[in-house]
């Protein structure tokens, strides 16, 4: 059996904790009973399929976390979408459609045995314009004598049939090369630092105190080398101690060197800081607790969540705070920061050094947020749940419902939900909101975007 041989759907086997960048969608369409869920369950393996066994959660569980030769893809199960069917050549055709939407790779299931059909056809049609690759399975040849029969299938115009047998698993292994060769590359999205010190950008409007934490922040030898090369080339990176561990403060030459000097213009300063935040994985932003919030104080944290990039708001010169001064803040974070509860807050002051070593949980627990990668069937049960307790509500009578969701991204994590229609801002925010409820994502923007079908 080679879902045993390649240790696929072993006890304990799932994707990597580590973020791997967008993970893609390779969705599997075809008319009934041509062996769609017979292929998906040979694909996901065992373990997964007899959860789609359950009863009254196998409709809307049809995405899947896969895994070949070490790399992870999703695979969605179109099958069950078409209640409402117009007819088999109408419902297949909007099942492609939204494959095509929904995936970065579509396989067309037929029935190799019988040949193709006016229901194939009309599928094959709807693929042939979608420049979405399209890989065409021939699927129940069971024995390489039925393989010649296969040639009859040119004729959707999809290119070469791919025989294979999903019931005995023949030619499977192959399909499956193929499949990911026809995948895009996984895209560059931020990395966590492999293994080395985590990245950490700096930044905050001029005199929030920057220069002074990073003094006090850096590695002795560090320091003493900046005062002392004067004009050397430094390299644009500090390496700093926080709570007992290394961490590379990116970008904060300008910062060192001008320390005890005038402050940067702010067209330079704003250069620095979206320079910092994108060579980062997580942006520590300096706010003055002293001083009220304001709108360049504003402008960074949107730059941040903007970037992606995981979130810390460290509040300095916190010896100057009197109990006046945290009345108006604690007002102050309400009205301004709302729309960031979830970025974990530290008061600290770089000039006394209090709780500077506070800083080292928080960046830990937002790089944790940023890299949280919620199991498609997880997920899907979550989805499951959450449309039956709380429903979108009924718009010009038709009530838009989400079929499942995928997560193919970390850093930060990102979220598609495939739905049937539009969903209204105010839903998709409760979606948000309760997808931080149950699954964190402390110190990390999290994206939701939806994807109706058709
Ligand atoms: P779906 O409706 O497209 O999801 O089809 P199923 O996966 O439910 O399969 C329909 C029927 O075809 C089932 O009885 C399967 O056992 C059978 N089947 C699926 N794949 C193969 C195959 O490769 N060879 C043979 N002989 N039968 C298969
Ligand atoms: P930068 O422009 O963000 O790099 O800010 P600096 O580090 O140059 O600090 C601006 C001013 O704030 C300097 O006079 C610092 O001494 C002062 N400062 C920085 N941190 C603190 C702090 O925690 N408490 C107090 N009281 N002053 C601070």
């Amino acid at each position: 059996d080679w879902l045993d041989a390649d240790g696929f759907g072993a006890p304990g086997l799932s994707l990597p904790d580590a973020p791997t960048g967008p993970v893609p969608v390779v969705a599997v369409v075809g008319r009934p009973n041509v062996g769609k869920s017979t292929l998906v369950n040979r694909i996901i393996g065992r373990r997964q399929a007899v959860v789609q066994d359950t009863p009254g959660v196998t409709r809307d569980r049809v995405a899947y976390d896969a895994n070949w030769n070490g790399r992870p893809f999703t695979v969605v199960d179109t099958g069950g979408w078409e209640p409402d069917a117009k007819g088999r050549a109408a419902a297949i055709a909007a099942q492609a459609e939204t494959a095509m939407q929904a995936a970065d790779a579509v396989l067309l299931v037929v029935d190799g045995v019988v040949g193709s059909t006016d229901t194939d056809e009309a599928a094959a049609r709807v693929l042939q314009r979608g420049g979405k690759p399209v890989i065409l399975v021939a699927n129940k040849v069971d024995s390489a004598r039925q393989e010649s029969d296969v040639a009859s299938l040119w004729s959707l115009g999809l290119g070469e049939p791919f025989p294979v047998s999903a019931l005995h698993g023949r030619g499977s292994g192959d399909l499956l090369d193929l499949v990911l060769a026809a995948l895009p590359e996984q895209t560059a999205v931020p990395q966590p630092s492999a293994g080395g010190p985590r990245r950490v950008a700096l930044v905050g409007r001029p005199n929030v105190g920057k220069s002074s934490l990073l003094n006090k922040l850096a590695k002795e030898e560090r320091s003493v080398v900046d005062d002392v090369a004067g004009t050397t080339v430094d390299p644009v990176d500090s390496m700093a101690q926080i709570g007992g561990e290394t961490w590379r403060l990116v970008d904060t030459a300008g910062l060192r060197k001008r320390v005890g000097n005038a402050s940067g213009t702010e067209f330079y300063a704003s250069l620095r800081t979206k320079g910092a935040i994108d060579a980062a994985e997580v942006a520590l932003v300096l706010l003055d607790a002293s001083e009220p919030i304001s709108e360049q104080d504003q402008r960074i944290l949107t730059k941040v969540v903007e970037s992606g990039r995981a979130l810390v708001i460290a509040f300095n010169k916190w010896d100057l705070v009197d109990d006046d001064r945290r009345y108006y803040l604690a007002r102050e974070i309400d009205r301004d920061l709302r729309r960031i509860t979830w970025a974990p807050r530290v008061n600290i002051s770089a000039l006394t050094g209090r709780a500077v070593d506070k800083l080292a949980p928080a960046l830990r627990t937002a790089l944790a947020g940023w890299e949280t990668r919620v199991p498609t069937g997880r997920l899907n049960q979550w989805v499951t749940e959450l449309v039956q307790a709380h429903p979108h509500p009924v718009r010009g009578g038709k009530q838009p419902r989400i079929l499942f969701a995928t997560q193919p991204g970390v850093c930060p994590p990102r979220f598609v939900l495939f739905t049937t229609g539009l969903l209204d801002a105010g839903y998709v925010r409760y979606v948000e909101r309760r997808l931080r409820e149950d699954f964190g994502f402390v110190g990390s923007p999290i994206q939701v975007s939806v994807r109706p079908r058709k």
